[in-house]
């Protein structure tokens, strides 16, 4: 019998590419998204494939589908769109959760959450294990989705304890490719569209901090991989591309693979913003038995061509 799977924030930038992976691997996909921050476009392709169905809904809301798996990502990710919708964002995360949970326990479904590097905050500890607990400012700008995301950990680890719901939890390191939003405020999207508009490239702080980047392809890859393993192997799970850059790097490989007549200009740091982060993926690799393939220069190549088509 075919496996029915639901996606939430399926027609994100994460989402809408694990909706064509799960298809492609043959199964019935039904994406929810209210649309807050994704977009039809992303799904546009799909619309016409008797495997796929779209919901329009918010997961803030409780759910009744037939289920076997739920990938739950609905949750603004971006820090300009979830600083400027805060009470919204810790609502996803905490109410979506329990939705979700809800729906996992009444239909029997296993569920895996997409976490966030943010549960560590600006982190002390380098590279980041699973077993760190983190460092984050509670009542910061960015605690809405930083405690909105651990909160929802807790409830998932709590619904398992509690109700032997099969769960997992994926922590998510910067991933970027294709369909992000152009005017989504994340660092490689601002960058990319700033380098083809020949707009000054903004650089927060002085650009040392650092970050990790892992391509989407590799990203949805591992989350299937997760969904897959047996149900005593829960996480957390750090899944992310370990090769870490400066930002100020990042802005000259875009400039370098983009061309154009950009200059750097340096702005200020936003509060809070993490000063470095780079994912052990040790337990990744012998658990999933995966590790990325797509380099940081072939994966901007590949967003470049995305974005240059799109602005054009
Ligand atoms: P995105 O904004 O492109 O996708 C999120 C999707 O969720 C959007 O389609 C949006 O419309 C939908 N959504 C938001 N609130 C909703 C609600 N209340 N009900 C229904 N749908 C809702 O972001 P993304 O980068 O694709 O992120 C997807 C998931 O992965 C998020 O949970 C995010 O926290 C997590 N994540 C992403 C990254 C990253 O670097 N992209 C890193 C860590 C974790
Ligand atoms: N950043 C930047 N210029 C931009 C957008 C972001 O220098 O135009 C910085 C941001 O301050 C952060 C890093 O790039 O240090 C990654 O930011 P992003 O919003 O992509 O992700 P997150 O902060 O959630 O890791």
């Amino acid at each position: 019998m075919i496996v029915k799977v639901l996606v939430t924030g399926g027609a994100g930038f994460i989402g809408s590419h694990l909706c064509d992976l799960l298809l492609t691997q043959g199964r019935h996909v039904i994406c929810a998204d209210n649309l807050s921050t994704g977009s039809e476009e992303n799904i546009r392709h799909l619309l016409g494939n008797p495997h796929f169905e779209f919901l329009r809904h918010d997961v803030t809301l409780p759910l009744k589908v037939e289920t076997d798996e739920i990938f739950n990502l609905a949750c603004p990710a971006s820090p300009v769109h979830y600083q400027r919708i805060p009470v919204e964002t810790t609502k996803a995360c905490v109410y979506g959760a329990i939705n979700m949970l809800d729906l996992a326990c009444a239909s029997g479904a296993r569920i895996l959450q997409a976490s966030t590097s943010e549960v560590y905050g600006d982190p002390q500890v380098h590279p980041q294990t699973e077993a760190y607990w983190g460092h984050v400012n509670p009542i910061g700008p960015r605690s809405c989705y930083d405690e909105g995301k651990r909160c929802a950990e807790a409830l998932f680890f709590d619904y398992w304890r509690q109700s032997k719901v099969p769960i997992k939890v994926v922590r998510i390191f910067n991933t970027y490719g294709p369909r992000m939003h152009p005017s989504d405020g994340r660092v490689v999207s601002n960058f990319i569209v700033q380098a083809l508009r020949n707009d000054p490239i903004t650089i927060y702080g002085d650009g040392s901090h650092t970050r990790s980047f892992c391509y989407v392809d590799d990203l949805v890859d591992a989350l299937a991989r997760m969904m897959a393993t047996p149900d005593d192997f829960v996480g957390p799970l750090n899944v992310g591309n370990p090769a870490e850059v400066t930002i100020l790097e990042l802005a000259e490989l875009v400039l370098g693979i983009v061309g154009g007549k950009s200059r750097i200009e340096f702005k200020p740091l936003p509060q809070d913003d993490p000063q470095q982060r780079q994912p052990d993926i040790s337990l990744a690799r012998s658990a999933l038995d995966w590790s990325p393939r797509v380099t940081l220069e072939d994966g901007l190549g590949d967003t470049v061509r995305y974005f240059r088509r799109l602005i054009d």
